[in-house]
């Protein structure tokens, strides 16, 4: 086989076949095809696509140019759950715990900061002395004794991916719909779980805006899985403001902690609760809403879901004292607010420019070796839909440095726009492919009762 006519094959929009598929990849990942002919042929898939058959060889290349964990010695159904990232999405943290408080073992690879989204990986690692690098033995460790792990990418896990996304991140071939699939299906394969639930954003902060695009992306990624005799569904959800009111990685962190105390955001907790809920259901720990709603609602109220986070805290190697102090966690030194120019709603917010701005801050990396600053971040007192007063703080930015903290806290301004109406209430969850197609609710509530998960996991909540 010869590189210059495959790419060639691909850019005059020839359907490749799986060998030269995996030719191609393996040649990539091993170093023997150069990146400037790899280049060519990402960007040939970018304009001309790729049939499923190819993409799911794409996949299956790029999952075996390492290994693939054998979780079969761990009892209990193993599920994970994967975002496609947003700004402000701290999920997992709550998710994890919550869902293996439940029974369900939850293998987790988590990623970092990408572009403007935050990553899970930066925010654990707020915590002093937690350890993400795990080997698999301590991977498997903490499956068996807590129920779940969260790592990140190993150089043994779909190295193929690690190679070719950095490459893709620098010649603008990230947002084609076969090798995002292919790049995020390769990871969550390789971890060996049985089913897999997905939350593919869609809205101004995520990398695809448009419900259709998002749409297009999940379904691929199911027929992926479903391919390889995995279940697969997949919630889109929206991101056209951050989710909850942090926007950093300590301060995500203890957003999340506060959730898992039964005191978390409503935004969050819908799409926390709606993913676990098919979590559940997928791997038949629950077989009804009402069992859903039960076992999800006893395991928040009663600390059970934050026992197995701070369990985790300890296995990977963290001071656990900071769930219960956060001073304990890094803290910025200054702190500057905006105040809304004048009264009425918080119309919409541009996400997009958010995450940038936190990025900037130094929540997340410009280049691919910068360190970030744990400590900075934003805080959203008001977010869309809300009432605000001329002059009351409308955002809050912890800063390190206070050159940047200030400008940034000005330019949040031109991220949030107030009218003088109450816009339309935002759809959080737009659609569930493949799994139950209706948010899971409390059997109780009539559709008019208003009660959510989110309401479920509160304390005193009574439907
Ligand atoms: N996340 C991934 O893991 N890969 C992509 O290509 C995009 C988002």
């Amino acid at each position: 086989m010869n590189v210059y006519e495959l790419v060639k094959a691909k850019r005059d929009g020839r359907e490749l076949a799986r060998e030269e598929i995996e030719f191609l990849v393996s040649g990539f990942s091993l170093g023997a095809i150069p990146d400037y002919q790899f280049s060519s042929f990402l960007m040939a898939v970018y304009f001309q696509g790729m049939t499923f058959a190819e993409t799911t060889a794409l996949t299956m290349a790029m999952m075996n140019s390492g290994k693939v964990f054998d979780l079969s010695g761990i009892p209990g159904p193993k599920i994970d759950k994967h975002s496609t990232g947003g700004v402000g999405d701290k999920v997992s943290l709550v998710l994890a715990p919550l869902v293996a408080a439940c029974g369900v073992k939850v293998p987790m690879v988590s990623g970092r900061g990408l572009g403007h989204t935050g990553g899970t990986l930066d925010k654990l690692e707020s915590i002093p002395g937690f350890r993400t690098d795990l080997s698999f033995a301590e991977f498997r460790q903490g499956l068996n004794r807590n129920g779940f792990a969260m790592m990140g990418q190993t150089k043994e896990l779909a190295p193929a991916d690690k190679k070719m996304y950095a490459l893709r991140d620098v010649t603008a071939t990230v947002d084609s719909i076969p090798l995002i699939a292919a790049s995020i299906m390769s990871k969550k394969l390789a971890e060996g779980i049985e089913g897999l639930v997905l939350d593919v954003k869609t809205g101004n902060g995520a990398f695809m805006s448009e419900v259709a695009q998002s749409r297009r992306l999940a379904e691929t990624m199911i027929a992926i899985g479903k391919d390889m005799g995995r279940k697969v569904m997949a919630l889109i959800t929206d991101m056209n403001q951050p989710l909850g009111r942090a926007v950093g990685n300590s301060i995500e962190l203890i957003e999340a902690i506060e959730a898992l105390k039964g005191k978390g955001e409503p935004d969050l907790m819908e799409v926390t609760m709606t993913l676990a809920a098919q979590m559940l259901l997928m791997s038949r720990v629950a077989r009804t809403s009402q069992q859903v709603c039960d076992r999800m609602g006893q395991a928040i109220g009663s600390g059970a879901a934050l026992e197995h986070f701070r369990r985790m805290v300890k296995l990977q190697g963290g001071d656990p004292r900071v769930i219960d102090d956060y001073a304990l966690l890094p803290t910025a030194r200054f702190q500057f607010t905006l105040g809304a120019p004048r009264s009425g709603f918080v119309q919409e917010m541009d996400t997009l420019r958010i995450g940038m701005l936190a990025v900037e801050l130094g929540a997340g990396r410009q280049k691919q070796d910068d360190k970030i600053d744990p400590a900075v971040g934003f805080w959203f007192r008001r977010k869309a839909g809300d009432r605000v007063q001329k002059g009351e703080v409308v955002v809050g930015v912890l800063a390190n440095d206070p050159k940047p903290g200030k400008r940034i806290a000005a330019e949040l301004g031109d991220c949030i726009r107030i009218g003088a109406r109450r816009p339309e209430p935002t759809r959080l969850i737009h659609e569930i492919l493949g799994g139950r197609n209706k948010p899971a609710r409390h059997a109780k509530c009539g559709p008019d009762c208003g009660c959510s998960h989110s309401a479920a996991g509160r304390k005193g909540h009574r439907c």
